[in-house]
């Protein structure tokens, strides 16, 4: 585990002129962490937890989300991870965390917003956690899903510091946030960009919903405009700026979500060695031209 399995990529991301990119894996349990690892995943850019309760009638004890979460981060000893708090309603919907009916649950009571509502569940993820990442020896830190203001930031990442946890980070799913990407990062550690949400929020086009696809596509230029704003208020304020929705996955993509600033990319383990590889074949300055041309693609 943790060997690069092709000759093509040697397991440290980097543009061909040396700009370290992380080059992480997305995974929602033990064997997608074990396939990130045998990919050569330098760590895990997104843990979603909810995938470990889809199925939960009831809110998992801490206890068992401790041992849960142990297991998805131990192929990662000594490697950074980041756990997302639980990202419960609208395509993810949790048993235990059932909002009052909603006409649009894309709109409504989801991800970070559940825990202003239920923040006794928040807090005892978060006590997991920290107590998981003691147990596995990973360098963990957190991150909120659907953060829309600076001032939800603020509040989750001073929740997850009582806990314990020292490296607090929020997702960027949502384009106001976007917009507010430097007040943002001046109360959390990085932002992790969530391009299949932040396409979704950005062209008002459901996700789930074939008709609306080419909406839906991370390649629009009003899309990695946002970005480049999100790379830009990152690289003013001295911190990571990473990208882990779908996009990442795409090696010209990636290239192009470099040039814009990215500091990190995470994606599904079968794209970590050809996400590599591409990253290692350009230049930096290469990203910053692959960048021009798609944002001032028609
Ligand atoms: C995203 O929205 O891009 C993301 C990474 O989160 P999820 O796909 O789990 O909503
Ligand atoms: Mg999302």
């Amino acid at each position: 585990a943790g060997r690069p399995a092709s000759a093509d990529w040697n397991g440290v991301g980097a543009t061909a002129d040396g700009h370290r990119v992380k080059i992480l894996g997305n995974v929602g349990s033990v064997a997608d962490a074990r396939a990130a690892a045998a990919a050569g995943a330098e760590g895990v850019g997104l843990f979603r937890t909810e995938f470990c309760y889809l199925d939960a009638p009831a809110e998992p004890s801490v206890a068992e989300q401790r041992a849960a979460y142990t297991a998805v981060l131990t192929p990662f000893a000594g490697k950074p991870v980041v756990v997302r708090t639980l990202d419960a309603g609208a395509d993810k919907p949790l048993a235990f965390l059932v909002p009052e009916p909603e006409p649009n649950p894309a709109l409504g009571v989801r991800g970070l917003r559940v825990a202003f509502e239920r923040p006794d569940v928040l807090d005892r993820q978060l006590e997991a956690i920290a107590a998981a990442a003691a147990d596995s020896g990973a360098e963990v830190s957190v991150m909120a899903p659907m953060v829309a203001t600076p001032q939800e930031a603020d509040w989750f990442t001073r929740r997850a510091r009582a806990a314990g946890i020292a490296r607090a980070g929020v997702m960027i799913e949502v384009p106001a946030a976007a917009l507010a990407a430097g007040e943002i990062l001046e109360v959390a550690d990085f932002v992790s960009v969530g391009t299949n949400d932040l396409a979704q929020y950005t062209f008002a086009a459901d996700r789930q919903l074939g008709a609306v696809a080419s909406l839906n596509d991370p390649w629009q230029p009003a899309l990695l405009r946002l970005i480049q704003l999100i790379g830009d208020a990152a690289r003013a304020a001295g911190k990571p700026a990473g990208v882990c929705g779908e996009a990442a996955a795409d090696p010209r993509l990636a290239r192009v979500l470099v040039g814009l600033g990215m500091t990190s990319l995470s994606m599904n383990p079968a794209a970590i060695q050809t996400v590599g590889a591409s990253l290692a074949t350009a230049t930096t300055s290469d990203c910053e031209e692959e960048a021009r041309r798609a944002l001032a693609a028609g």
